[in-house]
């Protein structure tokens, strides 16, 4: 299958956008097809400067490579394929060609009116409460009078002759059985007055030369499609098929809004998400696998999905979900790959973790409780660091660790900690000294565990006081639980 991405550069890339780029790619790979990425860029007023760029460094960073069209090659844009150009502003000439073939054949019509004489025709309909739709003005104008107006140069635009007895029936790859009574549908207009064509004839054309076997886009242009699939017939083309994917809701079933989540998928990556959990809450934004399996990465998805099984009815955007997610696909790095990717932030906040042989052990420590990388500076810190620690952390009436309790624990802890030998540090070791000095102080767990835990790290969560301690070695231990013992005096 040729299936396509076809964004307008209008602004940051959607999430949803995201979304339905990434359909479309998986059933590209999914049938060993090409997915194309095309840019339609015919509304100039609206086309965003950098709005380009933000699409293909999106894909880029979500490894939704495009086969065909427009894509990054090292670092800059390039097209490739060879159906192109792939940007519409670069084929108005080709659109041209064919609106001059629909108005030669009576398939549309020019229309020369003003743009006041709409607005008051729109006005007029909503006054009686009729939706809003093109008169028909033009279309009875006199040839001659068509003619002369054509020949003067007066300003007017091309609209597509809706044939309004006809019923127009597809089958949606989601929706199932489309129908659309002809009358119902507006006389759209295919050429600007600019010269321009509007997106509604561009597309048409691009997807049959570009041999497009399926669309995949939002529910928004459901309405469009039986004008799409006019043309389509008018051109004497087989369309492609169509597939309108459900819309994005918040969680009160409201159309997703910046107002309630980030929208812009640039958001998601500014705040960390790993692209791998971003792409797997997509895709099972509407789409449900009909299994348990809640993890899939993109060969997983590309083996998994179909497009059957994406529901009618708009998903909602449960960002408790993706935080989920992201922690999961955290936890499936691999240490060393873990440990890679947060050694940068960790060194530009403290330089020393640089050098640190024992990096890769102490990152481990963390990876089971890391969301986002940018947390992790400030987990591993205890470890390049005086930790802070305060009278207000060691006790804690939860752990049942009184003030007056606290000197005689650190106290007992340092004595027999002291008696371990350097080469003997272990968590295994660690834990049986320290649990025999509980039973023999009479001790509960949390009594001896928290301050323990406390006195390393200063934090109040952190990975387990015997991992730390085993971490730390029996240096760093024997002088923070002198400094505790300080504190606690
Ligand atoms: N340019 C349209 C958009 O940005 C694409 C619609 C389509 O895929 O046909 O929504």
């Amino acid at each position: 299958m040729r299936t396509r991405f076809a964004p307008s550069p209008t602004g940051f890339l959607h999430v949803g956008g995201l979304r339905t780029a990434l359909y479309a790619y998986l059933i590209a790979k999914q049938t060993k097809g090409k997915f194309l990425l095309r840019i339609e860029d015919t509304d100039q007023e609206r086309s965003v400067p950098g709005a380009v760029e933000n699409i293909l460094s999106t894909l880029h960073w979500a490894g939704l490579h495009p086969d065909e069209g427009v894509m990054m090659r090292k670092g800059i844009m390039a097209q490739e394929g060879t159906k192109g150009p792939y940007i519409q502003s670069e084929r108005t000439e080709i659109y041209k060609k064919y609106a001059d073939e629909l108005l030669a054949k009576g398939l549309a019509y020019p229309c020369f009116c003003t743009p006041e004489r709409l607005t008051k025709m729109r006005d007029d309909q909503s006054a009686r409460k009729q939706a809003p739709m093109y008169d028909r003005h033009c279309l009875s104008l006199p040839k001659k009078e068509i003619e002369q107006r054509l020949a003067k140069g007066d300003p007017h635009v091309l609209r597509l002759h809706v044939p309004h007895e006809r019923t127009i029936t597809y089958e949606d790859e989601i929706r199932g059985a489309m129908s659309f009574q002809g009358h119902t549908i507006d006389d759209q207009v295919l050429l600007k007055s600019d010269g321009f064509p509007t997106y509604h004839l561009a597309h048409v054309v691009d997807d049959h030369l570009m041999e497009i076997d399926l669309v995949i886009r939002g529910e928004e242009w459901l309405s469009s499609t039986p004008k799409h699939l006019l043309l389509f017939e008018l051109f004497g083309w087989t369309p492609p098929k169509y597939a309108h994917v459900p819309l994005l809701l918040n969680k009160d079933r409201t159309k997703l809004s910046k107002r309630q989540s980030a929208v812009a998928a640039e958001d998601y990556i500014k705040e960390g998400y790993l692209p791998e959990a971003l792409l797997n809450f997509l895709a099972l934004l509407g789409w449900n696998p009909g299994s348990e399996q809640e993890m899939f990465s993109l060969p997983e998805l590309a083996e998994a999905f179909s497009l059957e099984r994406v529901q009618k009815a708009g998903a909602i955007f449960d960002t408790e979900k993706l935080l989920w997610l992201q922690g999961q696909w955290i936890r499936r790095l691999s240490p060393q790959d873990f440990a890679e990717r947060i050694r940068p932030m960790v060194v530009a906040r403290f330089p020393d973790a640089d050098q640190d042989p024992h990096f890769p052990e102490r990152a481990a420590l963390i990876q089971g409780r890391v969301t986002f990388f940018r947390e992790t500076p400030e987990m591993l810190g205890f470890f390049y660091e005086e930790p802070k620690v305060t009278m207000g952390l060691l006790a804690n009436p939860k752990q049942k660790v009184t003030p007056e309790l606290l000197p005689k624990v650190l106290k007992a802890l340092a004595k027999t900690l002291d008696l371990l030998p350097d080469n003997k540090w272990t968590i295994d070791t660690l834990k049986e000294a320290v649990q025999k000095t509980m039973k023999k102080e009479e001790l509960g767990q949390g009594q001896i565990l928290w301050p323990l835990r406390a006195a390393l790290t200063g934090l109040p969560f952190s990975p387990g006081a015997y991992e730390v301690a085993a971490a730390l070695g029996k240096t760093a231990t024997m002088a923070r639980l002198v400094s505790a013992q300080k504190i606690a005096a």
